[in-house]
């Protein structure tokens, strides 16, 4: 198939678009993230269900399509289920490399949470290994008010 591009110039134009936007993190974001800021916990939400604690907190349980009921603190250190590093630097990196991205179960939970890896050597990471929460000093009720999960190494 014959690419329009062929046969007209392709102009480009540059653009910006900015879109300011908030939205409301509901009823069970607001005290799970109000729970990161203030007191430094991290809850989950048990499924009425299938008994499932469901990190970070959330309303509805995916398996079971029930409203969950329980809230549940779960541990600051949980395993790392799986994880990649980041080798490269780049101005929207949100550390300096090297540095992981990872799913980790928390103690207590029975699902993983995505965030960031970082300290010590990434080539002795594996997966299985222990981390550590560690939290921000001035915390703003998101996500990164945690910065970042330590690995625990022996
Ligand atoms: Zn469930």
């Amino acid at each position: 198939m014959k690419k329009w591009a062929e046969d007209v110039e392709e102009l480009v134009h540059s653009g910006r678009i900015k879109v300011p936007y908030t939205w409301s993190v509901g009823e069970v974001g607001s005290r799970f993230f109000i729970e990161l800021r203030n007191n430094q916990k991290i809850y989950g939400k048990r499924c009425p269900a299938c008994k499932k604690v469901l990190v970070p907190a959330r309303k509805l349980c995916g398996q079971c399509f029930q409203q969950t009921d329980e809230w549940v603190e779960v541990g600051q250190q949980g395993v790392v289920q799986t994880f990649t590093v980041v080798r490269y630097s780049s101005a929207v990196q949100p550390l300096k490399p090297p540095f992981g991205y990872g799913i980790i179960k928390l103690d207590g939970a029975d699902t993983g949470m995505t965030h960031l890896l970082w300290g010590t050597d990434p080539t002795k990471w594996q997966v299985g290994m222990r981390v550590q929460a560690v939290f921000k000093d001035k915390r703003a009720g998101n996500i990164m008010d945690i910065a970042y999960f330590r690995p625990l190494m022996a």
